[in-house]
């Protein structure tokens, strides 16, 4: 099999399987216990927050464990702004874990802005810092599009929302920018949402990046874990594997091998009359692809009957029909309804990218002629 939906999620380490199981029978107790052994979980928690924390390029204390990056992004748009009565600003191209809950304030009378796209899928900044004023509290542009990878320039952009609007935060989505990207410390932004299970850890546990200047108000109230900001016994398990998978994954990765193999595939479709969406500076682990005359849907389940398993839109809103953000970004119903996503991880070879690509275009071209 050739699993090419990395986006959606990662296979686990051996390493962070073997972390997590040893959390779990070894090393079982309570980290907030006072005795030996719970003193010694919690001090191998909090080493794995250094180690997280300096690969992400953050400080410890900025680093607050939570259940997934969709309860990141909740948090901030419940908890993360300073003045709860001014405007959001979010983009087109925001992922559903930010898009809904600023819609849900919507609803409830926040006067919530939505930025453009452009055609390769950035925000439009201009669009954007015409929606920013005073009154704005708070700012969310994804770092890496789930949907085609684009990059977005996010330390210029926060830069210019910050000499725009003195009030507003800024977050940005890293679930596909973390570690793939720039490092956070780079960004200069308030709050970053990670997301685990994307790069080699087990789903069920993700983290919020909260700048050491702000107070951001607790996310879950009790026993005063994690820093009084998320009460609840800590997934213990889950942040030995998720320290592991961040130290194998740096190990493993190469971005400039990842980027090579996108480019291979880029040619490759391209030359089949297949219309590439984004650009070549995109992310080196996500390619959008809108094929020629074969519904991703019919393509994606003829190519996983032969062993390539592929994406088409991001998994987490698949039940939902269309998809917003290639819409905002221009493209047809009809576009849309042909575009497959390919996401690669750090072990994806260019043998495996190549096959892959052939099995595709050649499941497409059936089902074109109407043979599937
Ligand atoms: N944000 C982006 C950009 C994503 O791609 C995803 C998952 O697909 C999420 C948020 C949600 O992450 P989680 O599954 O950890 O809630």
């Amino acid at each position: 099999m050739i699993y090419l939906d990395n986006a959606a999620t990662t296979k686990v380490f051996d390493e962070a399987v073997s972390a997590a199981a040893q959390m779990m029978t070894d090393n079982f107790y309570n980290p907030n216990a006072t005795y030996t052994h719970g003193v010694a979980v919690k001090s191998f928690i909090e080493s794995c927050r250094k180690e997280i924390a300096k690969y992400l390029g953050a400080e410890d204390k900025e680093i607050i464990f939570t259940s997934c990056a969709t309860e990141s992004n909740n948090w901030v748009f419940s908890q993360g702004r300073k003045r709860p009565s001014g405007n959001i600003v979010i983009s087109a191209g925001e992922h559903s874990s930010v898009y809904e809950p600023a819609m849900r304030l919507k609803s409830r009378g926040t006067d919530v802005r939505i930025a453009k796209l452009d055609k390769s899928g950035r925000v439009d900044t201009d669009d954007l810092l015409r929606l920013v004023d005073d009154n704005t509290s708070l700012v969310s542009v994804i770092h890496v599009s789930n949907e085609t990878g684009v990059i977005n320039p996010i330390k210029d952009i926060c830069s210019a929302v910050k000499r725009k609007s003195k009030n507003a935060l800024f977050h940005s989505d890293g679930v596909q920018g973390a570690l793939k990207s720039d490092s956070v410390d780079s960004l200069g932004v308030d709050y970053y949402s990670v997301s685990a299970h994307k790069m080699g850890a087990p789903k069920g546990i993700g983290l919020l990046y909260v700048n050491k200047k702000l107070n951001i108000a607790p996310m879950l109230v009790g026993g005063g874990q994690e820093r009084g900001l998320r009460s609840g016994t800590q997934n213990t398990a889950y942040i030995a594997a998720f320290a592991a998978a961040v130290k194998q994954f740096i190990k493993t990765r190469d971005l400039e091998r990842t980027h090579a193999i996108r480019n291979k595939l880029v040619e490759l479709f391209t030359d089949s009359g297949a219309k590439i969406i984004g650009d070549r500076s995109n992310s080196g682990y996500i390619l959008c692809v809108c094929l020629n005359g074969a519904k991703a849907e019919i393509v994606q389940n003829a190519a996983c009957d032969r062993g390539v398993v592929i994406g088409k839109g991001a998994a987490c809103s698949g039940s939902k029909r269309g998809n917003r953000v290639l819409s905002a970004m221009g493209l047809s119903d009809s576009e849309v309804e042909r575009c497959i996503r390919i996401s690669l991880c750090n072990d994806t070879s260019m043998g495996d990218a190549v096959t892959a690509s052939e099995i595709i275009l050649e499941c497409a071209y059936k089902i074109r002629r109407g043979n599937v």
